[in-house]
């Protein structure tokens, strides 16, 4: 039986690997990489000649059977790209496939973007949750923020920079005097930090359009201070959805979760908002 090694490489600066990795990436007969052009630039400046396989997204499916064999025969170590594998990154069904067969599974820490995100932000670290990345469709965008509304702990989530404004701007419209830090390029020749609040992000992206890669790292909800949305911003968000198709049922679900107000409540607003639109289209901002 062989001990499949999960190791973390560095997500910038190629000195963050540690010895234990080094050894380890030296020691095993296969290392499964997610790209492996991008593993051998690591493994040649360590000058390690193991071999290497691939896995990624797109294969990790039928690769998982070549790869137990492998575990038979000896160790395996399993690379990113960058940071620790199987956090949104592949791992988690071959982690689960090789304890299915009585193999050993180990991690090898070290660098991980949601952790140095986090440690340096400035927000509370003694709870948070990580979300991975946030989705793409506007609704559910929306739903997902929704969800945040009661958390209390500081939350993470990685973003692309293609994707950050949409997914800031929508952390905004529903915590706009949150804490937030967006934290770039992490030990990387560029890497900073901006701290402020969700609203001001979203200028501060306008600004400076983003590049690299990001964590966003949002304050938790203040416990026994309800956020409850103005009269004037329910209808706000109201018109919008309605007027990018959103049924009212739907758009009524939605702003309830994020406002504060109760569903019913919400929906008596829809027919004013409705109305309002019809006769003084512009009335509201
Ligand atoms: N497995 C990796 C880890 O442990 O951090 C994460 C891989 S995930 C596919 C890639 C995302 O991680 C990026 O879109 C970005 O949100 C974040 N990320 C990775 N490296 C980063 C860095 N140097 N600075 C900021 N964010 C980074």
């Amino acid at each position: 039986m062989g001990t499949l090694y999960l190791v973390a490489t560095p997500i910038g600066n190629l000195e963050d690997i540690t010895l234990r990795a080094l050894r380890i990436l030296r020691e095993v007969s296969l290392i499964a990489a997610e790209d492996t052009r991008t593993t051998r630039i690591l493994l040649d400046h360590h000058s390690i000649t193991t071999p290497t396989t691939s896995y990624h997204e797109h294969n990790k499916g039928g690769r998982e059977g070549a790869l137990l064999q492998a575990l038979e025969r000896g160790d395996v170590a399993l690379v990113s790209d960058a940071g620790s594998p199987g956090i949104s990154d592949p791992g988690f069904e071959l982690v689960n496939a090789a304890l299915a067969a009585g193999h050993t599974v180990s991690p090898v820490p070290g660098p991980s973007a949601v952790i140095a995100a986090v440690s340096a932000s400035g927000l509370p670290t003694d709870q948070f949750v990580f979300v991975g990345f946030a989705p793409r469709r506007a609704g559910a965008l929306a739903d997902w923020v929704a969800q945040l509304r009661t958390e209390t702990r500081t939350t993470v989530l990685y973003e692309a920079p293609h994707r950050i404004g949409e997914t800031v701007a929508a952390l905004a419209a529903a915590f706009p005097s949150r804490g937030l830090c967006l934290a770039r390029e992490l030990t990387k020749r560029f890497e900073t930090f901006w701290r402020g609040r969700c609203d001001e992000a979203v200028a501060h992206l306008q600004a400076h359009p983003p590049r690299g890669e990001f964590v966003v790292v949002l304050a938790g909800a203040v416990t026994g201070v309800s956020e409850v949305w103005e009269e004037a911003r329910v209808h706000a968000e109201l018109r919008e959805r309605l007027a990018r198709g959103v049924s009212g049922r739907d758009a009524a679900a939605q702003v309830a979760a994020l406002s504060g107000w109760s569903r019913r409540d919400v929906t008596r607003e829809i027919d004013r908002v409705k109305y309002s639109a019809a006769i003084y289209p512009r009335s509201e901002s």
